[in-house]
């Protein structure tokens, strides 16, 4: 795997201070060879090969990890950048009812499936009504295969009116759609084999009569390199607004959703996931940069290297929490700590010492976004609160919550998290000093 090679390569450059131009070049070759074995087209690959060359030549070695680590680092970050970064982007539903929801593609490439299951996860997850038209005439039965599927996830599917040409059945349905007051209209469009002109035509026409808010490419994530050219036939006809990839469930490496996000510039929505028709998945950009990478262990190493870039500032908070101090400024710096290092689940891992502290977090019952809740909590603290926590009396609590957007209640937890970690901080003291803090960060 990736890392392996890496390692390979960054063996005999151990230690050293910063990334020469030279070593980065080395490293690169092996990315790009995991990147083609993924699937990604080649003009991507270079294109982002250059991006994370120029990213990382210059950048120093942090000092417990190797070279070959801190570049897997930097290619996971940028991959994960480049398919979209942290937000995922859902469907826009919010436009004057009814809301169209075009999807296209090829033949085969999952449209109609899509389309049921987002006409389940419309109706289920967003509580709005539905109604779904086939605009199929090109393959025998398509119309039929939309109903079949439609009574199965029980969202309605316009009827069908044999010999109706796609333009006419899109007119149809949006007349339909406002009659029974539908609130997301969603339509199957025909495919072809390949992109021609006929079907690029017939698009255009259909969006020009139900204006889509949203006009979704569906593209076979197995499809790999040839998944560029369609994504690049489409974009430059019709409006997309994003893409679905699916059969994300077979071996596919995920190199198709790096080559769509880049030559289309859209975000990819959904992944499906299988031929049920509830196998429909928010797209998860760190797993699919994971599985790009072709390295389970990617997020670990990542992880680590978070660890260590943040050791500078455990080192300064040791040094604190063995004079005894740790204030709320301490808190906010470990919880902002916790954050990057992927949450409250890894600080498990991170800090095998802490059981104290760790066993008042699982206590409190918290989740990633909690940290982010008490970071607000703290942040509208005064400083003087911050450095004397005693000081927080009903009132200023008060204050604190409403400047927060929290409760009271919220930021007693955060207060009595920071007295639970303060004592347990107390007794590590007792038990060592900074030796026995060493443990705790090691
Ligand atoms: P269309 O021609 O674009 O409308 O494609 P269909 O929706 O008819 O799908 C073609 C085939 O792909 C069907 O057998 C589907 O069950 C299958 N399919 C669609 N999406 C997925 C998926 O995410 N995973 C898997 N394994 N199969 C899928
Ligand atoms: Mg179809």
């Amino acid at each position: 795997n990736l890392s392996d090679r890496l390692g390979n390569v960054f063996d005999r450059l151990r230690g050293r201070g910063a990334l020469s131009e030279q070593d980065v070049r080395d490293a690169m070759r092996e990315v790009r060879v995991a990147l083609l074995e993924a699937d990604v087209a080649l003009p991507v690959a270079r294109r982002f090969i250059d991006n994370v060359t120029e990213k990382a030549v210059g950048q120093d070695v942090l000092r417990s990890i190797t070279p070959g680590q801190q570049v897997v680092k930097i290619v996971n970050d940028e991959l994960v950048e480049m398919l979209g970064g942290a937000e995922v982007e859902g469907l826009q539903l919010d436009a004057k009812p009814p809301v169209v929801i075009m999807m296209v593609g090829l033949q085969g490439s999952g449209k109609t499936t899509t389309t049921a299951k987002l006409g389940k996860l419309i109706k289920e997850k967003h509580g709005k009504k539905a109604l779904m038209a086939s605009l199929d005439v090109q393959r025998p039965a398509a119309q039929e295969q939309l109903k079949v599927l439609g009574e199965q996830v029980e969202v309605a599917t316009l009827p069908i009116v044999p010999g109706q040409q796609p333009v006419d059945i899109a007119r149809r349905a949006m007349e339909a759609a406002r009659l029974q007051a539908v609130d997301v209209l969603l339509l199957d469009t025909a495919g072809r084999l390949h992109v021609d002109e006929a079907l690029m035509a017939e698009m255009k026409a259909v969006a020009g009569v139900s204006a889509p808010e949203e006009v979704l490419l569906v593209v076979d994530s197995l499809t790999g390199q040839d998944a560029v050219n369609v994504a690049q036939s489409f974009s430059g006809e019709v409006p997309l607004t994003g893409v679905v990839l699916t059969r994300m469930d077979g071996d596919a490496r995920g190199g198709a959703a790096l080559s769509m996000r880049h030559v289309t510039g859209k975000p990819i929505k959904f992944a499906g996931t299988g031929e049920k028709l509830d196998a429909i998945e928010a797209f998860d950009p760190k797993r699919v940069a994971g599985r790009i990478l072709g390295m389970g262990d990617v997020v670990s190493l990542v992880e680590k290297a978070a660890a260590t870039i943040k050791e500078e500032d455990a080192e300064a908070l040791a040094k604190r929490m063995a004079k005894g101090q740790f204030d709320l400024n301490d808190l906010r710096t470990q919880l902002r700590q916790m954050q990057s290092m992927g949450g409250l689940g890894m600080l498990a891992g991170m800090m095998p010492g802490m059981k104290k502290a760790k066993a008042a977090l699982a206590a409190s019952g918290m989740d990633d976004k909690v940290l982010v809740h008490m970071d607000a909590i703290i942040g509208s603290m005064t400083p003087k609160e911050r450095a004397r926590p005693e000081l927080l009396n009903a009132k200023r609590k008060k204050r604190v919550a409403a400047g927060s957007g929290t409760e009271v209640q919220e930021v007693n937890k955060v207060l009595k998290m920071h007295q639970e970690m303060s004592r347990a901080m107390k007794q590590i003291k007792k038990m060592g000093g900074l030796k026995g803090l060493g443990a705790l960060f090691g």
